[in-house]
């Protein structure tokens, strides 16, 4: 059985995660918009991924015998400058994310949580794997300086992410 205030700070994450998701959708959207489908092909597949990271949130607060409980989400940005403006966008977010995992952390083991640890640890690595994706993107981008020719063969080279 998990115990209440875990289960709060749970249920809040998948709040976080669905955001994430909902929020990279919105920037794929943005992408095909602006013609840049690789982009948007990248996105994509990160918000199925953050629609992963909540419902692995969801199957640990079910496998522990605790009640998940949605709440509303926010609506998501949905205009950017430029592919490197929606991209620094990302990195804010991921950078906040690895905030809150840090906090849960924290708490869990304040109240000495043994048994969420493991999930914990897994989203530990994962930002650091999610910051560091989302920074090389960064700097590739740099290198092209807005330059077309250099964001189209980024675009290509994004689009083929597995
Ligand atoms: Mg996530």
């Amino acid at each position: 059985m998990i115990g209440k205030k875990m289960l709060d700070e749970f249920n809040e994450q998948i709040k976080y995660e669905m955001e994430s998701s909902w929020l990279y959708l919105s920037m794929a959207t943005w992408f095909h918009d602006q013609d840049w489908p690789g982009m948007a092909a990248w996105m994509e597949k990160q918000a199925m991924e953050e629609y992963q990271h909540a419902m692995k949130f969801y199957t640990h607060i079910v496998g522990r015998e605790g009640r998940v409980e949605f709440q509303a989400l926010g609506k998501p940005k949905k205009d950017w400058e430029s592919p490197m403006d929606a991209f620094q966008d990302a990195m804010k977010h991921e950078q906040m994310i690895t905030g809150r995992i840090n906090h849960l952390v924290q708490l869990a083991v304040e109240e000495k949580d043994n048994a969420a640890m493991p999930m914990l640890d897994w989203f530990i690595s994962e930002q650091v794997e999610e910051e560091g994706s989302v920074s090389k993107v960064l700097q590739m981008m740099e290198r092209a300086g807005g330059n077309n020719f250099g964001l189209l063969i980024l675009d290509g080279k994004l689009g083929a992410r597995q």
